[in-house]
């Protein structure tokens, strides 16, 4: 299959201690692959570098045959909103705003119209099964609901590639089920591309390959292709 986003021996620190030390991985289209390893190992500053939101001080990130510290800070930002969702641990959904309006925003931001950018979010929220949150703000929602909500905005520009930090780190184990099934579930069915980090063997079972990361280093089993 193609692959669609590598990054090639990448190197980052933070003061003296490095947090990537030569990892690499890539992602193939509609792949959801999980990034697993203990806390610490490097997992979350691999995935800003693939993401584009980390610059690493070495080594290499091509997304669709384009390396990332070749664009500008323009264009790069502008192939995140246009080409990238993000679903993090919690707090990324904004507090003034409805669940409705969140799940637009993004829509918003890349200039469509209110009423259409509404009626997608709309059905967005009836895809992850939370219609009822839609005139509700996210402090008034549960945390699963939060989430699905935050799935449903990351999904909702129809992105290539979903970046999911720890989605469900903040959840019960129910719940976590129920998101990992709906965040694997939507991207499957739009052909998005996941980059699941966790440390949990039972949320990396949703993915189709697992990276391991270990002091900064990725560890990668037999590529498919
Ligand atoms: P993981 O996601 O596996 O828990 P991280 O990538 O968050 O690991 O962190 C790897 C290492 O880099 C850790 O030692 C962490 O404390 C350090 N680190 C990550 N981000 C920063 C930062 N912004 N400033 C300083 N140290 C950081
Ligand atoms: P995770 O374990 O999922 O990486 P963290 O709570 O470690 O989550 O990190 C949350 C944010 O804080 C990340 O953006 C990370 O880059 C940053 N961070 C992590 N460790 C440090 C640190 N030692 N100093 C400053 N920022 C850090």
């Amino acid at each position: 299959s193609d692959v669609l986003l590598v990054g090639t021996d990448l190197r980052k620190s933070f003061g003296k201690t490095p947090a990537l030390d030569g990892a690499g991985m890539s992602v193939a289209a509609g792949e959801v692959v999980a990034v697993l390893g203990p806390s610490g190992s490097g997992k979350s500053t691999l995935l800003h570098c693939l993401a584009g939101i980390v610059a690493p001080e070495s080594g290499t990130v091509v997304y669709a045959g384009r390396e990332l510290s070749a664009m500008g800070d323009k264009e790069r930002s502008a192939l995140r909103r246009g080409e990238f969702g993000f679903v993090f641990q919690f707090g990324q959904l904004v507090p003034e705003l409805t669940c409705l309006e969140n799940v637009a925003l993004p829509l918003r931001l890349g200039g469509t119209p209110r009423k259409a950018a509404e009626a997608a979010a709309r059905e967005w929220l009836g895809r992850v099964r939370v219609d009822e949150v839609a005139d509700k703000r996210p402090g008034e929602v549960s945390g699963g609901q939060g989430q699905r909500v935050a799935v449903a905005r990351a999904l909702v520009t129809r992105p290539k590639v979903i970046f999911a930090d720890e989605p469900t780190g903040a959840l019960d184990s129910l719940s976590g089920e129920e998101v990992m099934r709906l965040l694997v579930g939507t991207a499957r069915e739009t052909g998005a591309a996941v980059v699941l980090v966790t440390h949990e063997a039972r949320v990396a079972a949703y993915s189709d390959r697992e990276v391991v990361v270990r002091d900064g280093r990725t560890r990668e089993p037999e590529h498919a292709w």
